[in-house]
């Protein structure tokens, strides 16, 4: 039994941005129209807030294939050394359930989150959108900013993080790898000031961004926090929202806002308009004003993960990349 070994730099040269933008139209549209198989994913936590082990198990119709992604979350990890998501993704042939594949989770999960997000925006975000800004400034924002650059002309970047040497960090790389100038701002205020796209990408437990602060027309691509208990926005932002998701299963199960929203009495379960995969096969309508909010809840989901690496191990096998092991 031979299964092609593929490393994070594999991926990153296999699984170009915008190849995953539209593999993530295809995915997405498939969940939506339940040709996958999808169970909520398990999440394992360890004694002592040491971390976790988040277990995504799936099933894709189309390329059939089946598969699960392992990921580490460990809060004392530092980036760059260490990535939010270290772990792996097991890829499953379907005609004799032979394991095909190992590929690295960490450059899948920085890869296909972005692309989907960057799905969300070519489908939701106004089509003249070219003001970006980007709240944290880690391995998140870094693939947020290839997607919105492979989705929307973008004339203003603006980056805040908390910690703003870091911001300033990242914008001087950031801007040097596109060739852009990213701006840096001090507050989260300042930085969603008159943008036409917002990507909240912190691993933020509480709030950093305000309704109250949004202006009409924005996009809002709402990321970081993907467990129940974190909220990067406030209730009021998801209120003035039209409200779309990746997949509803997930977010009621496990979407810190709108759960928080939902038991605060601000939104009913009609809230959710729509996964974005109805979107992308035009069974539901996106934005339908110039001046409506649009967001975008992103939890992720293990088609996302198998479907990449089903992509990235076709053209492996193809050019002949990666480490074959014979078990
Ligand atoms: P990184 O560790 O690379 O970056 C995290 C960023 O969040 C840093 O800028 C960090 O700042 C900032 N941050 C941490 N705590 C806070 C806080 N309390 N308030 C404001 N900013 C904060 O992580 P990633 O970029 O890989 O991931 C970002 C988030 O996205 C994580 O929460 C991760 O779980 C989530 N995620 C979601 C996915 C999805 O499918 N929806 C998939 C992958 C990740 P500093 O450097 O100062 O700590």
């Amino acid at each position: 039994m031979e299964i092609r070994v593929l490393r994070g730099a594999d991926v990153h040269d296999l699984l170009p941005m915008a190849e995953c933008v539209d593999l993530m139209h295809r995915t997405m549209s498939a969940v939506s129209e339940g040709r996958v198989v999808l169970p909520l994913r398990s999440i394992l936590v360890m004694p002592g807030d040491q971390g976790m082990m988040g277990n995504m198990p799936g099933y894709l119709g189309e390329p059939e294939c089946f598969g699960i992604k392992l990921v580490s979350l460990m809060p004392r990890n530092k980036p760059p050394q260490y990535s939010s998501h270290l772990g792996l993704v097991l890829l499953f042939e379907i005609e004799h359930g032979q394991p095909v594949a190992i590929v690295d989770a960490a450059a899948i999960t920085a890869i296909r989150t972005a692309a989907a997000s960057g799905l969300a925006t070519r489908l939701l975000a106004k089509p003249d959108a070219s003001d970006l800004a980007l709240l944290g400034a880690g391995e998140q924002a870094s693939s947020h900013l290839d997607a919105m650059l492979s989705v929307r002309k973008l004339r203003r970047i603006r980056v805040w993080a908390r910690d703003s040497s870091k911001a300033a960090a990242f914008a001087q790389t950031e801007g040097a790898r596109h060739g852009v100038t990213i701006e840096v701002a001090q507050t989260p205020r300042e930085a969603v000031l008159r943008a036409d796209i917002i990507c909240t990408v912190t691993k933020a437990r509480e709030p950093i961004l305000l309704g109250e602060w949004l202006e009409p027309g924005v996009h809002l691509n709402v990321v970081g926090s993907s467990i129940a208990s974190a909220a990067e926005i406030d209730t009021p932002a998801v209120v003035k929202s039209r409200f779309f998701v990746d997949y509803r299963g997930s977010t009621i199960n496990e979407g810190g806002e709108y759960l928080t929203a939902l038991r605060a009495g601000a939104i009913t379960s009609d809230h959710i308009l729509a996964e974005i995969g109805e979107v992308a096969n035009g069974s539901k309508v996106g934005r339908e004003s110039p001046r409506d909010v649009t967001l975008y809840k992103s939890l992720g989901i293990a088609p996302q993960d198998l479907a990449s690496a089903h992509y990235v191990l076709q053209k492996a096998r193809a050019a002949g990349v990666g480490q074959i092991i014979d078990l």
